[in-house]
């Protein structure tokens, strides 16, 4: 699939010529003001393409939009902050999680509780669901008090969990047999960007609810692109997890062999950052590698997780990712060592525990 990627910046007329084309705005009238400072955010995004759009703004009325009510299912490192960011932005939201506690903070910002995934799909037009794996987002989808025997012609199911494309088909089929509409919109960016409604949502399925679900992707998130068929989403999210976890990796082997031949890995980090091979997860993760601490914002099960999937997407292609294997391999034995719910960083502590049987 072609990706003409524009760069934009928020001065450049052009850049305003592409929004007004492809990120249609309600019009003025409709637009209530902003009620909290996520709907402030600048309008800038550094990367464009069609189908690809800017955040546009709240919704208000049903009659903008046909949707009044939104469903969240899974309160996670991730959802958490998503549903907040709904509730702040004045949205009617309605939370699930498995482990209820985690929903209380949601319920005293103003959400609705309701005690299952049907529940909630029975009484929202628009639910999202958040979950861990494939494993999660099926049973929560379509398991026992499952989303599918609440929702109906009419409604939307939007999940943004990070899954592989067969399971992310197998929850479309059954949603759509409902004869509501599905989107797959798994979300590059980690705990800070969900909280600061930084998110970049990677979507595919019904153009329809594409399209309505967009004005609530843009509270949530700084960009979304819409992929075509449901399991471009998921390809499109695991091959950037699995590049990022290579990246993680081979950043781990340089912190510890700048260690090992006497180098400060401080000046490492700082080196990387002003070079071409400068990102933000380095900056932001290389710190407190070093001090060997990980606070978790993304689980380093996920990132296994994230790893194993991609290298069954480069599988049914036949297409070779040696890197990527051996990079998972490491995640594999962080796994074994207990850290599991770790930062995905803590991958260094496998290098380190093979060191120390030298
Ligand atoms: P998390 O904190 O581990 O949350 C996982 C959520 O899934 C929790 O709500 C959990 O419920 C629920 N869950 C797990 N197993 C379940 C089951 N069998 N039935 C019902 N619910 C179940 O993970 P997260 O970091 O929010 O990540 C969520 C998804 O986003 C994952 O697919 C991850 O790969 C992806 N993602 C994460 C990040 C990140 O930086 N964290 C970034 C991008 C994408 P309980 O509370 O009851 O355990």
């Amino acid at each position: 699939m072609a990706m003409s990627l524009v760069s934009l910046s928020s001065s450049s007329s052009r850049a305003m010529a592409l929004c007004s084309i492809f990120c249609p705005r309600i019009p003025l009238r409709f637009r209530p003001k902003p009620i909290s400072p996520i709907l402030s955010k600048p309008q800038i995004c550094l990367s464009y393409r069609v189908y690809s759009s800017l955040q546009s703004t709240t919704p208000s009325t049903k009659d903008e939009l046909g949707i009044v009510s939104i469903g969240f299912l899974g309160m996670g490192i991730m959802g958490s902050p998503m549903a907040q960011n709904l509730i702040k932005a004045g949205c009617d939201v309605t939370v699930w999680n498995r482990t209820k506690s985690k929903c209380d903070p949601l319920v005293g910002l103003g959400a609705k509780y309701k005690s299952s995934p049907e529940e909630v799909t029975a009484t929202c037009d628009l639910t999202f669901a958040m979950l861990a794996d494939p494993e999660s987002a099926i049973d929560v989808a379509c398991g026992k008090n499952g989303a599918v025997f609440g929702i109906s012609s009419g409604k939307g199911y939007v999940d943004v969990s990070t899954v592989d494309a067969a399971s992310s088909i197998l929850i479309s089929k059954q949603i759509k047999d409902t004869g509501a509409l599905f989107l797959e919109a798994p979300v590059s960016g980690s705990k800070k960007p969900a909280e600061d409604g930084q998110l970049i949502f990677l979507t595919a399925g019904d153009k329809p609810l594409y399209d309505k679900a967009a004005p609530f992707l843009d509270i949530m998130g700084k960009s979304r692109f819409y992929l075509g068929e449901v399991g471009n989403g998921a390809a499109m999210k695991l091959v950037v997890n699995m590049i990022m976890g290579s990246m993680m990796a081979s950043f781990a082997e340089g912190i510890l062999l700048s260690q090992k031949v006497g180098l400060d890995p401080n000046v490492l980090v700082e080196v990387v950052s002003q070079g071409a091979i400068n990102a933000p997860m380095y900056s932001l993760k290389g710190p407190s590698m070093i001090e060997s601490v990980y606070p978790t914002a993304f689980p380093l099960k996920h990132q296994q997780k994230d790893m194993r999937l991609a290298l069954g997407l480069a599988e049914s292609v036949s297409q070779s990712t040696p890197i990527a294997a051996a990079a998972n391999e490491l995640y594999k034995v962080a796994k074994s060592y207990g850290l599991s719910d770790e930062d995905f960083s803590a991958v260094i502590e496998a290098l380190k525990a093979a060191k120390s049987r030298d």
